[in-house]
């Protein structure tokens, strides 16, 4: 489980998160939305430990994370999750098998166990027939599983994902929002996920989480947020795709 207490953050003097009140169940497929600016990628960046709270405390399986009173704050690969970001980082001298393995290789495991790692990891995301080339010789969709292959090799408890999908084309991302869906039925991992794509939102998650203004406005299944929007602005937001 991981919590937010009224969590707050500040930039330069300007509040970009306000008394930020959440808990994510193991197991949830989480999904922050929200407008450009409301503090989506502000909150995923204070759980994964990127960020600092100035306010309040974060907790992630019981253990306390941030505290921001008490200027106790956990390194990000203390936390016990794994991120994927909107651009997709891979080392582009490095082939799809050695990018994948890269993720382990500060794990001290021999190489029998990477290889097998490695290899499950490739059959999650289906691209096997992909392990020898390298990033420039993908497509972003395939790019994009590579990345996700690569998050999902160290089996996180917790895999946040920054709109990991933003960049591909309108047919690859309904295929990802599919592969996404099976993955986490199968991993049976918590994910946290970002995104403005109400359908995205709805489709995927779990539960959503709807920001406006560095406000957490509502949290609720897709169905419930669909029904009974807390707020004008949510059933605005949630009955106009964009
Ligand atoms: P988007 O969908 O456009 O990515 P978002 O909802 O994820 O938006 P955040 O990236 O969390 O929004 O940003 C919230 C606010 O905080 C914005 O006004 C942004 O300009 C500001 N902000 C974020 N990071 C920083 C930073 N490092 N320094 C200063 N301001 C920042």
């Amino acid at each position: 489980m991981i919590q937010l207490q009224q969590v707050g953050k500040t930039f330069d003097g300007n509040h970009v998160l306000n008394n930020v009140n959440l808990t994510i169940q193991e197991g949830d497929f989480m999904t922050f939305l929200g407008p450009s600016g409301c503090g989506k990628t502000t909150t995923l960046r204070i759980i994964a430990g990127l960020e600092q709270p100035n306010v309040g405390i974060v907790t992630i399986s019981g253990n306390v994370v941030d505290n921001a009173a008490l200027h106790q704050h956990t390194a990000p690969g203390d936390r016990g999750l794994s991120l994927v970001f909107q651009s997709y980082a891979l080392w582009p001298h490095m082939t799809v098998y050695e990018n994948i393995a890269f993720g382990l290789s500060i794990k001290k495991l021999g190489k029998p166990d990477i290889k097998r790692k490695v290899e499950e990891s490739l059959e999650k995301m289906r691209i096997r027939e992909l392990r020898d080339r390298y990033p420039s010789e993908l497509s972003g969709g395939q790019q994009q599983r590579v990345a996700i292959a690569r998050a999902i090799v160290t089996e996180p408890t917790i895999l946040l994902l920054d709109e990991p999908l933003s960049n591909l084309d309108a047919k690859l991302r309904i295929e990802m929002r599919t592969e996404l869906k099976r993955l986490h039925r199968d991993l049976k991992t918590t994910i946290i996920y970002v995104t403005h794509d109400q359908v995205e939102a709805l489709t995927l998650s779990t539960k959503i989480a709807v920001f406006f203004k560095g406000q957490l406005v509502q949290v609720d299944t897709p169905r419930g947020l669909y029904r009974n929007p807390a707020t004008l602005e949510v059933a605005d937001f949630i009955g106009n795709p964009s």
